[in-house]
């Protein structure tokens, strides 16, 4: 099975960006700038998540929620 010990929501994640002005809400659609996830430019939500999950506050940057995201990694 997968990692399950770890996983947490998007929404609380350090790993979440999302547009600048967005609102930290389970509706808002952002990029995950996850290191190992960064190339398949993996847009999920605030109500989202995974077991590679980090606590801390959600990064920002414009293009983030875009389809596909046009932002760069900010961390
Ligand atoms: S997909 Fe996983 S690593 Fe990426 S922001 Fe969501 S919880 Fe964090």
């Amino acid at each position: 099975m997968g990692n399950t010990s770890n996983w947490g929501l998007c929404i609380k994640c350090k790993w979440w960006q999302v547009e600048p002005d967005a609102a930290l809400a389970s509706t808002t659609h952002g990029l995950c700038i996850e290191q190992s996830l960064q190339p398949y430019l993996l847009r999920v939500s605030g109500g989202s998540g995974c077991g590679l999950f980090v606590e801390g506050e959600p990064a920002r940057a414009d293009g983030s929620g875009a389809c596909p995201p046009t932002a760069k990694p900010m961390r």
